[in-house]
């Protein structure tokens, strides 16, 4: 019998290598804009990449360069009044800037052509885009979200090619082709059963390959194909959708912090990264102002219970911060101290208040109408004051349509004021296991008593995962100083 076992244990080795690769789990990745900054922020990122696709199977979704979509958006609204020159400048500084970032990325000169000439049928297009809007003095959601679009659609391929550069099969993909959203332009809503078939459809072929899809983030399309943006700082949002669509494994969100820290470290020098977090609390500083994650990052991936990292692409080997389904109890149960600076307060009240039943109910119903987003409410007990607090952009308004609402009370003295406070911020305590554990409010407030801050308004969530309160803003590095010691937040946890 001839010997064919070499030419046999070949083909084994083939099998399982492409077994191995088929178990091989899967990582979706996103790199900020700061991330993609420039050229050595872009190769820093395609080494992440290339790493990671020894181990995993890798997408890769990638934000704009960092303050390209900002400019975009100018461009755009000097093309609305009419302004094309002014558009067409904008435009002009990003083709530089993406020219200059690629001719540093990529050695080879064919390359290096091919990928130019993509970039440059993207800013042709929104030549184009602008031109339309200027000639029309209009810019509708949809054309704004088509040029607002475009930094991605320049940072995909490049990042592509620095992937490529850098040793693994890496491909551009755009995000219109994975991601079915509604039609609700500027902050669109993903549509998870249709994104799950054409992502999977689309991406899972490449996976097989061995090729690392590098996705534009910020982006999907309705079902009709209209391209669509997820709301500014999407691209998070985006990184989940995927992951929950393929099934993944874990999705990373590479930034240029080293985490979720335990508070802001401007204002708290003793500040650290918290190793691990439950969804809960991660949602919690985001709605709370701690921007490390858009608010709607977290739930494409709750009901998978998939793990989302937040890593520092600049010091890659620091381990960063795992948010999972239960994150990890700690000691104290409180994880990390949050404030919100750019927020104003409104009272109404007078002690005529007490007998009108309905003030509450239409107080809310009037900031409903205008839309205001109420973030904390307080009722004294005397139920002499009702208070609330909202984004101080919404203030002005809000105060008005109070006054129109109330007006015929206000001429009864039923209610005596209405007045508003901007010189305030929101400290929030956050920690899912606080719940249950007695006396985190009054450790919190006997502390802040000590150090002289004084209260304005206090808030506790009936979740108890925060407890919030209402201060001066000029108090509000002592609060959190004072809070984060009391709380022993700087000790390892
Ligand atoms: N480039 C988009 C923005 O700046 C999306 C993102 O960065 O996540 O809002
Ligand atoms: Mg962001």
């Amino acid at each position: 019998m001839p010997y064919n076992g070499g030419a046999r244990n070949k083909h084994i080795l083939w099998a399982l290598r492409s077994m191995d690769e088929m178990k091989k789990r899967l990582q979706v990745m996103k790199f900020g804009g700061t991330s993609v900054g420039d050229a050595s922020c872009i190769a820093r990122a395609a080494k992440i990449i290339v790493d990671a696709s020894k181990e995993w199977r890798c997408v890769a979704v990638v934000s704009a360069m960092s303050g390209v979509t900002n400019r975009l958006i100018e461009a755009a609204n000097h093309a609305r009044a009419g302004n094309a020159a002014g558009a067409m400048g904008i435009l002009e500084t990003l083709r530089k800037q993406h020219e200059t970032a690629l001719s540093s990325l990529i050695p080879q000169e064919k390359e290096r052509e091919v990928i130019g000439r993509k970039l440059d049928d993207v800013l042709a297009e929104g030549r184009r885009l602008c031109e339309g809007t200027a000639l029309l003095r209009e810019l509708t959601p949809r054309t704004l979200d088509a040029v607002s679009s475009l930094g991605e659609r320049l940072s995909a391929p490049l990042l592509a090619a620095a992937v490529r550069d850098a040793g693994a099969a890496g491909e551009a993909v755009e995000a219109t082709e994975l991601i079915v959203t509604d039609a609700f332009h500027g902050g669109a809503e993903p549509q998870m059963e249709r994104t799950r078939g054409k992502a999977q459809g689309r991406l899972c072929p490449l996976l097989e390959k061995g090729i690392v899809p590098l996705v534009t983030g910020f982006i999907g399309a309705t079902p009709e194909g209209q391209l669509t943006t997820l709301g500014r700082g999407g691209s998070d949002f985006s990184a989940t959708i995927l992951g929950a669509a393929l099934d993944a494994h874990e999705v990373i969100i590479w930034t240029d912090v080293d985490g979720v820290l335990t508070a802001d470290p401007r204002l708290v020098p003793e500040a650290r990264t918290i190793p691990e977090i439950s969804y809960r609390e991660a949602a919690e500083l985001a709605y709370f102002g701690a921007k490390v994650l858009h608010p709607k990052t977290l739930n494409p991936v709750v009901q998978a219970a998939i793990p989302v990292w937040i890593r520092n692409s600049f010091a890659p080997d620091r381990p960063g911060t795992k948010i999972t389904p239960q994150g990890r109890s700690i000691g104290g149960g409180v994880k990390a101290l949050t404030a919100i600076r750019d927020v104003t307060l409104i009272s109404v009240g007078g002690p005529g208040i007490v007998g009108l039943p309905d003030v509450v109910g239409r107080t809310f119903s009037t900031t409903a109408e205008v839309r205001a987003n109420v973030l904390l409410i307080s009722q004294s007990s005397s139920q002499n004051d009702i208070c609330f607090i909202v984004a101080s952009g919404d203030a002005q308004r809000t105060v008005q349509a109070l006054r129109k609402e109330f007006a015929h009370d206000l001429a009864h003295h039923n209610v005596e004021h209405i007045t508003m406070d901007p010189h305030i911020a929101i400290v929030a305590v956050v920690g899912e296991n606080m719940r249950g554990i007695p006396g985190i409010a009054g450790k919190t407030f006997s502390a802040l008593g000590r150090d002289g801050v004084n209260l304005i308004a206090i808030a506790q969530g009936s979740s108890e995962s925060n407890i919030s309160f209402v201060i001066e803003e000029k108090a509000v590095k002592q609060a959190l100083i004072t809070t984060h010691r009391e709380f022993g937040l700087n000790a390892a946890n």
